[in-house]
């Protein structure tokens, strides 16, 4: 018997069907004597009707409230599922985060959990009962509502996993695994049996929304056993994709394990600033304390005393970035010729850990790009990455181009 955590998606609980189907998997894994915790998405397209909802009556709607709303997506589904599965002879308890009590800090929109009551759930799973949790949403120490940011049922799940010490988390979605890249953007891209927690850290934090990135960050701090699969495969031998954390000798010794991408960024330039000490500070200090997270950050070399400054944010903090930068410019907290952005951007990364022990891999992925005509207008490296930033329009060329460069359908034993 295990303690098996199986957290579905918005689409794998899409209907009314869906949602039956899922009951059925669950049904068969309780029957094989296993312990079961399930969290679920809202119904696909349900969260982005929501905040659509709350966008009607105001551009920037209040936070708190807008967690209120959105958390009530899944809040539908619980009850749906729980009812599903009591329709087909077992016992189900469903609960909100609140309900279970997931503890999370009060930044709405995107809290982070900090502590999971499990006991409610314990209880449960003693007298056989199948747990369905409320994926995405938590419960600030006020008591206010919060949620984990969008793909945040993937978090909550590991979350769980972590706190229960599961036996296994597995994430069930519309495809049957990790692969290369998004299939949906390149049909030739191939599934990988396993993947090394730090190249999935490295692909969800670029941007390959098939995992949250703070969920796979949980996965590697407690050791959770984490697997991907597809909720639309009943197959019983679907091994989807492992998340493994060695790397053992007979792994695919992949160079490159995958290309990921990110359309939700937006890059903010200060130009012409003083090139001084203290600028970045200056700069990426009042971002900071606006709470608005930056990824790349570049700074040419000053030329007679000036340079010019980007960085890249999430697209739904543009605005708010250029007004904080706009405001401290007036405060004369620093001097520029202009603060401009670009919300048409999009990043593209190539990471593999293999990457460490070779060279010329960024030549070939610029000379790739170069041959297609797209223009770099960011770069950023680290071990075990190489990310660009370009023009939004050319994003999926880009990708196709790239996956063909470093030949990822073939798979490293092909030669
Ligand atoms: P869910 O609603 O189940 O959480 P998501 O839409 O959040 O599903 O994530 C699954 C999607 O992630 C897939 O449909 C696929 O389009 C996308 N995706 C992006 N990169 C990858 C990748 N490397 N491997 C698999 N899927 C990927
Ligand atoms: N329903 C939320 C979203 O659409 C959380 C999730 O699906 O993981 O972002
Ligand atoms: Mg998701």
């Amino acid at each position: 018997m295990a303690l098996i955590v199986q957290k579905y998606g918005g689409t794998s609980v899409g209907s009314i069907e869906r949602i039956r189907s899922v009951a059925r998997r669950i049904a068969r894994f309780h029957r094989e004597g296993h312990q079961l915790v399930v969290v679920v998405s809202a119904m696909a397209g349900e969260t982005n009707r929501l905040l659509a909802l709350a966008r009607e009556l105001s551009a920037n709607p209040e936070p708190r409230e807008v967690d209120v709303i959105a958390a009530t997506g899944e809040q539908v589904t619980i009850g749906l599922l729980a009812i599903a599965l009591h329709e087909a002879g077992l016992k189900a308890r469903s609960y909100t985060g609140a309900q279970v009590r997931i503890l999370t800090d009060n930044a709405h929109t995107k809290a982070r959990i900090l502590e999971i009551d499990e006991q409610h759930v314990r209880k449960d799973l003693a007298e056989g009962t199948i747990v369905v949790v409320a994926g995405f949403q938590g419960v600030d120490k006020q008591g206010n509502v919060t949620t984990l940011g969008r793909g945040g049922s993937d978090t909550s799940g590991v979350a769980l996993a972590a706190a229960l010490k599961a036996d296994e988390c597995q994430i069930y979605t519309d495809v049957d695994g990790v692969y290369t890249t998004d299939p949906r953007i390149v049909p030739e891209a191939r599934r990988l049996e396993r993947i090394t927690f730090e190249e999935m850290l490295e692909l969800a934090s670029q941007g390959s929304k098939v995992l949250q990135i703070r969920s796979v960050e949980f996965a590697g701090k407690y050791m959770v056993p984490l697997r991907v699969l597809s909720s639309f495969d009943d197959a019983d031998d679907a091994t989807g994709t492992l998340i493994t954390y060695e790397e053992d000798d007979d792994m695919e010794q992949a160079i490159i394990s995958g290309i990921a991408f990110n359309r939700d960024e937006a890059k903010v330039s200060v130009m012409g600033v003083e090139d001084r000490p203290g600028i970045a500070y200056a700069i990426l200090g009042p971002i900071a304390a606006a709470n608005i997270d930056v990824d790349m950050i570049v700074q040419n070399i000053g030329a007679s005393g000036h340079t010019d400054f980007s960085f890249t944010v999430n697209r739904n903090e543009y605005q708010k970035a250029l007004a904080v930068l706009n405001a401290e410019r007036d405060k004369k907290s620093f001097e520029a010729r202009e603060v401009i952005g670009d919300n048409r951007i999009a990043k593209l990364s190539v990471v593999g850990i293999g990457m460490r022990s070779h060279v010329g891999l960024a030549s070939k992925m610029f000379k790739a790009l170069a041959g297609e005509g797209i223009n770099i207008q960011m770069i950023s490296t680290s071990e075990i990455k190489i990310a660009v930033v370009i023009d939004e329009k050319y994003l999926e060329l880009a990708v196709r181009v790239l996956h063909k460069a470093f030949e990822l359908e073939k798979g490293p034993d092909a030669s």
